[in-house]
């Protein structure tokens, strides 16, 4: 049995699956604010309460919204008061008497698309979430790869290419980004970014759902603003494809909604690869909202 946990700011999902890969079992408790024993106290029961329901002992995997800190294991969050700067994998891990796998929650994302029946053959798998923030993962023959540092697929902290700031032209805004940098894709390619970039350029408060009926419509500035975007999409996805080369890309977010995107990229893409190179397979995730607890019980397989 594989359980995972999806650790967010307001809420703990738990989800067990079976060898078949299929959910057992779901339940979601408040997360505790910023206390950290009744953090580990939790999670720990819920481990108990369904080892003792099913008779097993679950393999267990957790997702959140941030990192283990390379150089102690200490978790790296803001989201997460009760858990940020705590050894939780440890302390897990010494409560419960089993190993415990700690993800980033884009990794976990990335990994429940790639485990889909559909997908669970690829060779590689990239999972790009279009949402609040814009970021990733990549799974490589049904493993996350996380890099040295936890950041490999990190792709919402690398800056603009320079073909996007030609495209973007004299006028264009240099975004502040949460890390403390400026220019990094999260603030443009994000859901929240889709808005910034209208604003900048009409100086106009639209939110995105907004922006693509309007676009629908036939508006002009909205169509303006998506052929705008969708040219920078393009520009960006084009980089992180050299850099990564996935088989197939799977979106998420609220943004990977609107279903231009999937007719755009391929037209768009190749003019920015390498001659060799083809743009990989763009598809919608199947996943959703439970990709997080799927992901994160998926990082015990194999
Ligand atoms: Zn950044």
């Amino acid at each position: 049995m594989f359980y995972g946990f999806d650790v967010g700011g307001t809420k703990i999902e738990f989800g067990a699956f079976n060898d078949r890969l299929e959910r057992m079992a779901t339940e979601r408790v408040p997360t505790p604010g910023d206390d950290y024993p009744k953090l580990v106290e939790t999670l720990a029961s819920l481990v108990e309460k369904y080892d003792a329901q099913f008779g097993v002992e679950g393999l267990i995997g957790f997702g959140l919204p941030g990192m283990e800190d390379p150089k102690d294991d200490t978790i790296l969050t803001v989201n997460v008061p009760a858990a940020k700067g705590k050894p939780l994998r440890f302390d897990l891990e010494s409560r419960i008497g089993r190993s415990v796998k700690i993800e980033n929650d884009a990794n976990c994302f990335a990994l429940s698309e790639a485990w889909d029946e559909e997908l669970k053959d690829e060779k590689s798998v990239m999972g790009l979430i279009l949402g609040t923030g814009f970021g990733g993962g990549i799974i490589h023959e049904g493993k996350v790869f996380s890099g040295r540092n936890h950041v490999a697929g990190e792709v919402g902290h690398t800056r603009l290419p320079i073909d996007a700031w030609f495209h973007l032209g004299d006028n264009a805004p240099l975004l502040d980004c949460g890390c403390g940098k400026k220019g990094c894709l999260d603030s443009y390619l994000s859901g929240r970014g889709f808005e910034l970039i209208y604003a900048h350029y009409f100086s106009e408060k639209k939110k995105a759902v907004e922006i693509i009926s309007a676009f629908y419509e036939g508006e002009a500035k909205a169509c303006e603003h998506v052929e705008r975007f969708m040219e920078l999409l393009a520009i960006c996805l084009a980089n992180i494809f050299t850099a990564y080369d996935p088989h197939v890309v799977t979106l998420g977010g609220g943004l990977s909604n609107f279903d231009l995107i999937y007719d755009e990229m391929p037209k768009r893409v190749p003019k920015y690869l390498l001659s060799v190179s083809s743009c990989p397979k763009i598809i919608k995730a199947k996943h959703g909202d439970s990709g997080g607890v799927r992901g994160a019980a998926f990082l015990n397989i194999r």
